[in-house]
């Protein structure tokens, strides 16, 4: 059974913001994915009295370099690995599976919510069905997400 790799969601590094860019922010305001949600920021000391900048996550209040995006919004590694170890883990490994599956078919490449040109050869019907199976698949992984975290996290 194969595990949701991080790599397979929307993610941002804090290390991709320079320094200036984050001395003395509080907050900042990501957009991944089309959604945009504001994240607070801490630091911790490093040499030469400067300090080291991390992301907040929202759901653990933990430090982050990377934070993740899902339908029920940002949230760190751990929260995601965490979501594996729920009821959902069957239901979403089928739905991610799949996912990537057709995205693999379909000569997609990227997120599992990625899209591409229809591969020569391939009828439109074929190629719509294809799309629309995979959308199905995709959209019920993130609501497995989504689902776990507001149970677990007390957001519904
Ligand atoms: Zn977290």
């Amino acid at each position: 059974m194969s595990r949701t790799k991080t790599n397979q969601l929307h993610r941002l590094d804090i290390r991709r913001y320079s320094y200036s860019e984050l001395e003395g922010a509080k907050v900042v305001e990501l957009t991944l994915n089309n959604y945009t949600q504001k994240i607070k920021v801490t630091t911790t000391p490093c040499n030469y009295g400067k300090v080291r900048h991390w992301f907040v996550c929202p759901y653990c209040s933990g430090r982050c370099a990377i934070i993740y995006q899902a339908n029920s919004g940002l949230a760190c590694r751990k929260c995601y690995k965490l979501c594996y170890a729920s009821e959902n883990k069957t239901k979403s490994d089928r739905a991610i599976d799949g996912a990537v599956k057709l995205n693999r078919r379909l000569g997609f490449t990227g997120d599992i919510d990625c899209y591409g040109k229809k591969p020569k050869g391939m009828h439109w019907k074929t190629f719509r069905k294809l799309v629309a199976k995979r959308n199905d698949y995709s959209t019920s992984f993130w609501n497995g997400v989504g689902l776990w975290m507001g149970r677990r996290f007390k957001l519904n």
